[in-house]
């Protein structure tokens, strides 16, 4: 379980990004932090992989303060999906997704292997494989950076908005992909989207936040209040 508390993030010029933020994020279900833009869900995301530091407050993995232990480490146990999926453009998809558990000491062949299972865990054809990013569409490189952080199957996997860039039709897609990867894997997901229809379809707990990075409601979709 990842433990939010108390936390607060002011940043260098003043701006309170998140204020006094506690949350319990339950393992192997997704939690969705939903908002408005500018009320601190990527800082908070961001706070959890430890990209930024919180002003005050602790988050604990699996009842440890995550300062406590490498950086690299903790970074590992955790994949990263952002919006339109930051893929290396000079490396192919099966190269790209091979990425980390070459970074991990795998064999070439190996990682490619591992890689393309995941091609097939997230929906991509093989024939894609030597293809380099520019070649594919929006949705199928939102799904190439879903395999990439698979790739070390890491516990837990941060999602910053990571399928507002395609169009509804193909988000549909990737959000029942996400919901069937998450059934098999049994990842803990924490997800950051701005749309309310979307923390709905997708989550086990949604995280309300308002602006000034309070957090206004925690529930289950079906016990929402509605704003
Ligand atoms: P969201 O993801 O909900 O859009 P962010 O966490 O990106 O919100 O930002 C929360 C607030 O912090 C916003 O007011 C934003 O402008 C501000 N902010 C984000 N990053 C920085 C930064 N590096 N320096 C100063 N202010 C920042
Ligand atoms: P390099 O060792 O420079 O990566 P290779 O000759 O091994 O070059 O491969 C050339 C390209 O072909 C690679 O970038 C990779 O995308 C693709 N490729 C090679 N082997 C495989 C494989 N087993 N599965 C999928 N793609 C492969």
């Amino acid at each position: 379980m990842i433990r939010i508390d108390s936390v607060t993030k002011r940043y260098p010029d003043g701006t309170v990004a998140v204020d006094r933020l506690s949350l319990e994020i339950p393992d192997r279900s997704i939690t969705v932090l939903v908002g408005p833009s500018g009320c601190g869900k990527t800082t908070t995301l961001r706070m959890i992989n430890r990209m930024v530091e919180p002003s005050e407050g602790t988050i604990l993995l699996d009842g440890a303060d995550i300062t406590k232990q490498p950086v690299n480490t903790l970074r590992r146990s955790m994949g990263y999906v952002i919006q339109n999926a930051g893929l290396f453009q000079h490396r192919t998809i099966v190269d790209n997704i091979a990425t980390v558990p070459r970074m991990l000491g795998w064999g070439k062949e190996r990682a490619r292997s591992r890689a393309r299972e995941l091609m097939e865990r997230v929906g991509l054809d093989a024939s894609l494989a030597r293809r380099y990013p520019y070649q594919l569409s929006g949705g199928q490189q939102q799904r190439v950076g879903v395999a990439r952080a698979l790739a070390s199957d890491p516990p837990v996997l941060l999602m910053d908005e990571p399928f507002s860039a395609v169009d509804p039709v193909v988000r549909k897609g990737l959000q029942e992909e996400l919901l069937r990867i998450q059934d098999e894997l049994g990842k803990t997901i924490v997800f950051v989207t701005h749309d309310i229809d979307e923390a709905i379809r997708l989550g086990t707990m949604v995280a309300v936040m308002r602006t000034g990075g309070h957090l206004a409601q925690f529930a289950p979709p079906a016990e929402l209040l509605s704003a």
